[in-house]
């Protein structure tokens, strides 16, 4: 139990990857950390696709547990319009390319790992505001049922996409409503096709400005969703209309029974122009470090979160000098700006594309032999294709 009126070092708000990262970084230096969930069971319900490469868990640094995971991936394919694909295949290699998590578990594991490495987890535990005081934040929560108040030296807002909390402390979080996607994706469970192969559709027909997904949890189930940009996003319920006829139009799919329903936002803007405020740090979702281009968050989530809970472990043991907070944003920054920016700036171009051009594009790339489908490879043989398209991408910088 916390206890009314209890002071903590670090409060880390929200145990998504992101917090749970954190929280298990700080708590790793020796520093008193506690964890607060506001939904009853960590990881769920699930809002994510659940997809990770193999690349991404290498950037954070960990191998992925047998039991994260839902189903081994050994291919990806981007697809057109009228059904170009550019395929990577590692099958042949006995390579994996990625994973499909079980994201339930996953989550539950990460808080876990923060919890056997010191921090003090609470799930059930919903942050509902915060005042700023000279030395920290006290912040009013809602724990077991009852109203407390606890006061932190720092707080890291790992509360996600919908986070208020750095609101709260005064920082800019707003995303631009064209830099939304809004999602939806089905569970679908007695599905046919590639099991082994992630598969990305991009046609502005059925998904405007974004992309559909399918992504195999085993060899009949398969997450099903897709993305569009709020800037496309028309009357209510246009994703799930959207949705359902990228469904309709594939047999294969649409002969599955929908066994869960997913509906999340993703943040695709520029990186914020500050993540750091009076003591407080923002991370993940909240900090707005998604990947523009193809929205996958759970890789800048742990790495911001392991930056964040060192500095702030760091702040703790030196003196509570704000210098160390402050080395947080620009760290992240120094590892992650610049692809986000690119990737930004990729995303921008391709929903300004048409379907004929999409076709184009694929079609050129569909010829070229390609060992990975990161987006650094494919502007590299874009380069080569179409170097007038490559010469257009600097120019949003
Ligand atoms: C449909 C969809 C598909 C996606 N697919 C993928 C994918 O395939 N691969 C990928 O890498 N990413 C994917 N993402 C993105 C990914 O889910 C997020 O980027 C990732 O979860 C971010 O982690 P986080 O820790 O920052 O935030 P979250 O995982 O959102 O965790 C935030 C936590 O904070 C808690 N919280 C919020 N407010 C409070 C409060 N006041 N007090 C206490 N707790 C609070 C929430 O309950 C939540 O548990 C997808 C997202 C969506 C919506």
């Amino acid at each position: 139990m916390i206890k009314d009126r209890s002071h903590h070092p670090i409060v880390v708000v929200g145990a998504g990857p992101g917090g749970s990262w954190a929280a298990r970084t700080a708590a790793e230096k020796g520093v008193p950390v506690l964890l607060l969930e506001k939904r009853k069971v960590i990881g769920y319900p699930v809002r994510c696709a659940e997809g990770m490469t193999k690349s991404m868990f290498a950037e954070i640094g960990i191998t992925p547990k047998e039991e994260w995971i839902s189903n081994t991936i050994t291919g990806a394919r981007i697809i057109s319009p009228s059904g170009h694909a550019v395929l990577v295949d590692s099958s042949h290699k006995n390579e994996i390319c990625g994973w499909v998590l079980n994201r339930e578990v996953f989550d539950s594991e990460l808080a876990i790992m923060a919890a056997q490495s010191g921090a003090t987890v609470h799930a059930g535990t919903g942050v509902v505001s915060i005042k700023k005081r000279a030395d920290g934040w006290e912040l009013s929560l809602i724990h077991t049922g009852k109203r407390i108040s606890i006061t932190a030296d720092v707080i890291i807002a790992a509360d996600g996409f919908e986070s208020q909390v750095g609101r709260w402390a005064g920082l800019e979080t707003l995303v631009p409503f064209k830099d939304m996607m809004t999602c939806l994706e089905y569970t679908l469970e007695g599905v046919k096709g590639d099991h082994r192969t992630m598969d990305f559709f991009f046609d502005h027909n059925f998904c405007p400005g974004g992309y559909a997904w399918v992504f195999w949890k085993g060899p009949k189930k398969a997450n099903v969703g897709m993305g569009i940009s709020g800037a496309r996003l028309g009357n209510r319920g246009t994703v799930q209309k959207h949705l359902e006829s990228f469904i309709s139009s594939k047999p294969d799919l649409a002969c599955g029974e929908r066994v869960r329903v997913i509906a999340g936002g993703i943040p695709t803007s520029k990186p914020l122009k500050c993540t750091v405020g009076h003591r407080i740090l923002l991370i993940g979702d909240a900090a707005r470090v998604t990947d523009p281009l193809h929205g996958g968050g759970i890789t800048n989530a742990m790495i911001t979160g392991d930056i964040a809970g060192r500095c702030a472990a760091q702040f703790i043991q030196n003196g509570k000098d704000d210098a160390y907070l402050k080395r947080y944003d620009k760290e992240w920054r120094m590892r992650l700006e610049r692809s986000l920016y690119l990737h930004y700036m990729i995303k921008e171009y391709i929903g300004n594309l048409n379907n004929d051009q999409i076709d184009i594009i694929i079609e050129a790339l569909s010829h070229a032999k390609l060992d990975s489908l990161e987006p650094s490879t494919l502007i590299k043989h874009v380069e080569i294709i179409y170097p007038q398209i490559a010469d257009k991408i600097p120019q949003l910088v």
